[in-house]
């Protein structure tokens, strides 16, 4: 499966294509990350999901830009761990 980075078009594509039926956003991305982004009240699109990609090299740029911001690691400790 392929999507292209939100920002600069850059094709990601996904690892391990054999698996399975999991959802897009459950599957490994190669360089860059693929998830789902949900609007709520207060947006004209409550309610709504999206899929969206952006790769790894844009993903640096808007941190450093301020354009995103570091959230948290879902990695770290047994709840993760995340920014207030
Ligand atoms: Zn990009």
């Amino acid at each position: 499966m392929k999507m292209n980075c939100i920002r600069c078009g850059a094709e990601i594509e996904t690892i391990h294509e054999h698996d399975d039926n999991s959802k897009p956003e459950q599957k490994m991305w190669g360089d860059g990350v693929v998830d789902v982004i949900a609007a709520n009240y207060g947006s004209k699109h409550d309610g709504e999901m999206y899929l969206i990609a952006v790769c790894d090299n844009c993903i640096d740029n808007c941190l450093l830009s301020g354009k995103i911001k570091w959230r948290g690691n879902y990695m770290a400790g047994s709840n993760g761990f995340f920014l207030k």
